[in-house]
């Protein structure tokens, strides 16, 4: 095999003008590719030295079994996050299964009857919907007396403070603010921004509890709402803080206490942290965490990449080519169900894994229409591998992310680009 790279290119069905103008988009996004390589260099050297400090060795790789008692690896490991986040404590398990479950049992964990919850940023990500008791759901908090309030940000993206003041009560006591715009295109909220909403909240009640919701934020900047006083941080480790390394799991890092009833509800009152077996998966996660910032990189470069190719091409972007970014989220508006259906196809055939098999739309749990995802991953629905998915409804967005490599990030908006528009480009 002796071909150029554009010849390589071009074996994966690309036509040559696709490949032009990706290559001369590359070639203008020199310097942003540079300041996202100094965030992901910043953030090895904050988990490297997580790392040194806490110590970690071989003998943390070790598997538990049965309860789990003195699983010096995971107990290794949750000293690795809250030194990395910041935070006085940290609950990393498998036994978190999701994104969703890790904020499930945050706010279970935290929450008591008579106790109120508000969003002072809009409606949370749509799994929290049944979660919450925004649609009626078995088990839900609602079900437990627990209530909710919702104060939408403004038009322009900023927060309603008034609207926010007038919501806190004597009942409120967690605050639960979304990094992420999640399945909206709405703005995605900076560490700052998100800094100052708490500082905001906290100087009405001082003693409200401030969560935020993390997922698909981790290493984008190189401080995290956990330095700017969130009392818990909540992630998932088939996203961002994984590295596409973890197999599974969940992350709460925040205050001793709010932990502490994290890890009550996660297990049981009088086990919390002290059990739960890691069955050999602690290295990946160690593993994962150290590549996170790198991989972390690679898909924000596809982001910004994806922005700018369908920025040029006329389509509605969020964020937009040259805004800048707090998460690795890129929500393109298509405007049509064929569309989105192709973007996802192309993504799909990008894949390392189950490159032949074509998406098609479903009606997924925890969604209230039907969703198309493209996901060939090496580690099932893992969203920091290359992935698209798009509710099939007005406006017809998609949202790509990920990619565990750069490279891997740019052939995928280059099939998904081939798809979308036939290889014919309206310039
Ligand atoms: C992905 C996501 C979740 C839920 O995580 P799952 O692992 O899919 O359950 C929650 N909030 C936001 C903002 C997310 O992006």
């Amino acid at each position: 095999m002796n071909l150029t790279l554009d010849e390589m290119i071009a074996s994966f069905g690309i036509d040559t003008s696709i490949t032009t103008f990706c290559n001369e988009i590359e070639n203008k996004l020199e310097s942003r590719f540079k300041q996202i390589d100094k965030v992901s260099e910043f953030n090895q050297l904050k988990v490297l030295k997580a790392m040194q400090k806490n110590r970690v060795s071989d003998i943390h790789f070790a598997a538990t079994t049965g309860y789990g008692y003195n699983d010096l690896g995971r107990d290794t490991l949750e000293a690795v996050y809250a030194s990395v986040f910041n935070t006085e404590d940290a609950l990393v398990r498998p036994q978190l299964i999701s994104g969703t479950h890790a904020l499930n049992v945050a706010l279970f964990g935290n929450l008591r009857p008579g106790d109120e919850l508000l969003s002072p940023v809009g409606k949370p990500y749509d799994t929290l919907d049944k979660v919450i008791g925004i649609s009626p759901s078995s088990g839900s908090l609602s079900e437990y007396g627990i209530t909710y309030r919702q104060v939408d940000l403004l038009e322009d993206g900023a927060f309603d403070y008034e609207g926010i003041k007038a919501a806190i009560n004597s009942k409120t006591k967690l605050v639960t603010i979304q990094r992420s715009k999640g399945y909206t295109t709405r703005p995605t909220l900076s560490v700052t921004q998100i800094g100052e909403l708490i500082k905001f909240v906290k100087s009405i009640k001082p003693e409200l509890i401030c969560m935020v919701d993390n997922c698909y934020g981790e290493f984008v900047e190189t401080i995290e709402p956990s330095d700017v006083g969130a009392d818990m941080v909540v992630g998932s480790l088939i996203k961002n803080p994984g590295g596409g390394l973890a197999p599974i799991g969940g992350y709460i890092c925040g205050t001793s206490k709010c932990v502490e009833n994290a890890s009550y509800r996660l297990t049981s009152p009088g086990l919390g942290k002290e059990v739960g077996a890691t069955l050999g998966i602690t290295q990946s996660l160690f593993q994962g965490l150290f590549v996170s910032p790198q991989v972390v990189a690679g898909a924000l470069k596809g982001a910004i990449f994806a922005a700018t190719v369908f920025d040029k091409l006329g389509y509605v972007t969020v964020p937009n080519s040259i805004e800048s970014r707090h998460d690795i989220i890129q929500a393109i508006i298509l405007g049509s169900p064929e569309k989105v259906i192709s973007f996802c196809k192309g993504i799909q055939a990008a894949a390392p894994v189950d490159s032949f098999v074509t998406p098609e739309p479903w009606a997924m749990p925890g969604y209230d229409c039907e969703v198309i995802m493209a996901a060939g991953a090496f580690i099932q629905g893992s969203s920091i591998e290359l992935s698209a998915d798009a509710p099939i409804k007005q406006p017809y967005t998609v949202f790509f992310q990920g990619g565990l490599s750069w490279h891997h990030a740019k052939i995928g908006v280059m099939m998904a680009l081939q798809e979308v528009t036939k290889g014919i480009l309206n310039l």
